[in-house]
């Protein structure tokens, strides 16, 4: 399973091999074994597993979360025990962003209690570019569920877990600058708790370009996991510079939707292939890329993923819907049926013998640069602490768009669930200063819905200067 390079980690001293590791590897390790078996199963077993999760979901939601309690009343919690369980599962009403953020400023879509076994309480705070904060709480055993889908993204894509991973994705102020970056000495927690693991090295996503290039060089890390449009910079960059980090093996993005040309980028340039995850911080690992194609897996032990039409019927293959999933673990705050904003097209069943539903493509959003008074280009990307405290400033915020309007003037579209007091208004201005520069003058505009664009997609950020 595991590449020979990177044996299992032994936690008992005196014995070597086969390898014992401590408590929460095994429980990682016993949750690959099975990960390993289902992916090749057939849809309908699949499904019926699926069903059983999704009913101890609906169980406890119904039972501990406030939110639920009265969403699923009237008999919505039950799903049959039959074949046909999906019609009954497809009554449940889509979860909406905005439902989200209106129960959770009421306390109530958190459950009342966890059930024995699911460990502490994170959270964090995500837009996911949708220009709609929420705050997402995870468990710890929905963590551990995280970490065997990051595991089983290295088995799939046969990387050397002895290789230097360098993560270009950090996006908050201060943190992981030019020119040293941070050095860890593992890839991190979700592999260092089986696996010996090479070392991981980070710089934060906003460094200007060139930069980038001569810290990747410098680093010269086998593997680069970042989001497509900086691959593609920073793949062009190496290519019109004629340099290349001699040991790159595999590129890896995340976050953004992947757009058309980065693989032939990433290939032109470097010679290597492209390993795109779709995945948010919501809702964790939604689909993998088939270690025999160019398409995604759904990873349906961990997410039961809808592609709906506009009656809300589901896809067949070749057409394109929205997304709507439902984390099949957290059970801390269960979203059920959850519009993420995302379209994709289904795909056919895959060549590679592999039972997990296909997506063919994930289509959506593209993000813009903000150009700063001396000209210099960036993405302006929200960290989950940039948007906690931006929600902390002005906690009736439920929609933001920022919009550059000139180059040193930023307007602040918003839209809020009660007017903001002048203290409010103040606090999120300050905010915004801090977050794009002290030199921009921040208008604040109130609107009672944000503006979608042409093609109905929409966009957290948008540049106005040529
Ligand atoms: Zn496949």
């Amino acid at each position: 399973m595991p590449p020979a390079e990177s044996p299992v980690l032994s936690a008992v001293p005196g014995i070597s091999w086969p390898a014992i590791p401590a408590a929460n590897g095994a429980a990682l390790l016993s949750v690959l074994f099975q990960l390993e078996q289902s992916q090749w199963w057939p849809l309908d077993r699949l499904l019926l597993r699926q069903r059983e999760q999704l009913a101890a979901l609906l169980a406890h939601a119904a039972a501990q979360v406030p939110f639920y309690r009265e969403r699923l009343a009237g008999g919505l919690a039950q799903l049959p025990q039959t074949e046909d369980w999906q019609k009954a599962w497809r009554q449940i009403p889509i979860l909406r962003r905005e439902e989200i953020q209106a129960a959770d400023a009421s306390g109530a879509m958190l459950a009342e209690r966890l059930p024995a076994g699911h460990g502490e309480w994170r959270e964090i705070y995500t837009s996911g570019s949708t220009g709609s904060p929420i705050r997402s709480v995870r468990s710890q055993l929905w963590e551990l569920i995280w970490s065997a889908f990051t595991v089983r993204d290295h088995l799939w894509h046969r990387r050397d877990l002895g290789g230097t991973f360098a993560a270009i994705r950090e996006s908050g102020k201060g943190k992981a600058l030019w020119p040293d970056g941070t050095t860890a000495p593992s890839w991190g927690y979700s592999t260092d708790a089986v696996f010996a693991t090479g070392p991981l090295v980070a710089l934060n996503i906003t460094t200007p370009i060139e930069q980038q290039v001569e810290w990747l060089l410098r680093r010269d890390p086998d593997y680069l996991l970042t989001h497509s449009s900086i691959a593609r910079l920073l793949a062009e960059a190496c290519r019109a510079g004629g340099v290349r980090p001699t040991r790159l093996r595999q590129v890896i993005t995340i976050s953004e939707n992947l757009r058309p040309g980065v693989r032939e980028a990433c290939q032109a340039a470097w010679g290597v292939p492209l390993v795109d995850i779709y995945s948010t911080r919501e809702a964790g690992y939604l689909a993998l890329q088939c270690p025999d194609h160019e398409h995604y897996h759904v990873q349906a032990e961990g997410v039961f993923l809808e592609v709906l039409r506009e009656d809300g019927e589901p896809c067949g293959p070749g057409e394109v819907g929205r997304v709507v999933v439902t984390p099949l673990h957290n059970l801390a705050m269960p979203l059920i049926r959850y519009d993420i904003g995302d379209l994709a097209e289904v795909g056919e069943a895959c060549s590679c013998g592999r039972g997990l539903p296909v997506l063919r493509r994930i289509l959506g959003r593209t993000q813009n640069m903000l150009v700063l008074p001396k000209g210099d280009r960036h993405w302006p990307l929200l960290a989950s602490s940039d948007l906690q405290a931006m929600t902390e400033a002005a906690p009736p915020l439920r929609g933001y768009q920022i919009v550059q309007r000139a180059i040193d003037r930023l307007e602040l579209r918003l839209v809020v669930a009660q007017p903001l007091s002048e203290a409010e208004e103040d606090a999120i201005t300050r905010w915004a200063k801090a977050k794009f520069g002290e030199a921009f003058r921040v208008d604040l505009a109130f609107l009672s819905e944000l503006p979608r664009s042409a093609a109905g997609k929409f966009e957290d950020f948008l540049c106005e200067v040529p």
